[in-house]
C-alpha cells in the first residue's frame, strides 16, 4: 500500500539534489517555495538542479534498464520509480556502489519511491520527458484487475502530459494478451501513434530494454517470447 508515500505539491516542491548530487546548481539559486506546500525536501528550500530529469523507467524493480541506460545517455537524468520500499532501496544502494567504483559516472541515475499510477505530474512537468519506459509491467491478467494495469485510457493521458511531443515511450511484455492490451490503449490515444518495426529495431534503446531488464533475462533464460511496442507523443493540435 502507499498510504505513506508523500508526494511534493507540484514539480517545483520536489528537491531532487539528493538523487542528483553531482547535477545541483550551486547553492545560492535555493528557491523558497510556502512552506506549506513543501512536503518533500527540506523546509521550503528547494535546491535547484541544473537541468530536469528526462527519462523515466516506471515500475523499474531491480533496476537493470536504469543503470544501464546511465552511460548510454551520460548527460541525461534517469529516474527509476518503483513502489515497493525494499526494491527502491536496493536500486539505491545499487546506484551508490556504481557510483563509488566509477568515479564520475552513474551520477545521472536515480530512484523513487513512488506509486506512478498516483501524481506523476506531481513530478513531472508538462512535457519533461522525452522517454518512459514500460518494462513487464504487471500483468493483472483477470479481468476485474485490469484496471490495476499502468496503461489505461486515463493513465495514457498523464503520460501525454508529462512526455513531450517527439518523445517515446517504450514497452515490452512477455503476455501476448498486455502486449495487444498496450498497442490497443496507445494507438486510441490521439497523442499516441505507433513507431514503425524499423525505426524501433535501430533504436538503441530497445536492444538494451531486451537484455537489461531483470525480466527480460528471466524470459531470455526461459526461452520465452518478448513483445516490444513503442510509441510516438505527437505534437498538440493548434487549436485556432
Ligand atoms: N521493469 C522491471 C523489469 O523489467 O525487470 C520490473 C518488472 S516487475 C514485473 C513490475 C514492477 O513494477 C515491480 O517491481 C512492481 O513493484 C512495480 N510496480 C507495480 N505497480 C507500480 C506502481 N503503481 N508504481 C510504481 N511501481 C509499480
Amino acid at each position: 500500500s502507499d498510504h505513506q508515500l508523500t508526494y511534493p505539491a507540484s514539480p517545483a516542491h520536489m528537491d531532487w539534489s539528493s538523487y542528483y548530487p553531482a547535477f545541483v546548481l550551486d547553492t545560492s539559486t535555493e528557491q523558497i517555495v510556502p512552506e506549506n506546500l513543501a512536503r518533500v525536501g527540506t523546509g521550503g528550500a528547494v535546491k535547484k538542479l541544473k537541468q530536469d530529469v528526462e527519462v523515466a523507467d516506471i515500475g523499474c524493480g531491480f533496476g537493470g534498464l536504469t543503470v544501464a541506460l546511465a552511460p548510454l545517455m551520460p548527460n541525461t537524468l534517469i529516474l527509476g520509480l518503483e513502489i515497493r520500499t525494499q526494491v527502491t532501496e536496493y536500486v539505491q544502494e545499487r546506484i551508490r556502489a556504481l557510483r563509488a567504483q566509477h568515479p564520475g559516472q552513474y551520477e545521472n541515475a536515480a530512484c523513487l519511491r513512488a506509486n506512478t499510477m498516483k501524481f506523476l505530474p506531481n513530478f513531472f512537468k508538462k512535457h519533461q520527458l522525452s522517454k518512459v519506459f514500460l518494462c513487464f509491467p504487471d500483468p493483472h491478467f483477470k479481468a476485474r484487475k485490469h484496471k490495476a494495469r499502468i496503461v489505461s485510457t486515463t493513465l495514457n493521458s498523464e503520460y501525454a502530459y508529462v512526455v513531450r511531443p517527439g518523445g517515446i515511450i517504450y514497452t515490452i511484455t512477455d503476455v501476448e494478451d498486455v502486449h495487444n492490451w498496450m498497442v490497443q490503449h496507445f494507438n486510441a490515444h490521439p497523442s499516441f501513434e505507433r513507431v514503425g518495426e524499423e525505426e524501433q529495431e535501430a533504436d538503441e534503446c530497445v536492444k538494451t530494454m531486451r537484455v537489461e531488464t531483470e525480466e527480460g533475462k528471466k524470459v531470455e533464460r526461459n526461452k520465452g517470447q518478448k513483445f516490444v511496442a513503442l510509441f510516438g507523443r505527437l505534437e498538440d493540435p493548434a487549436w485556432e
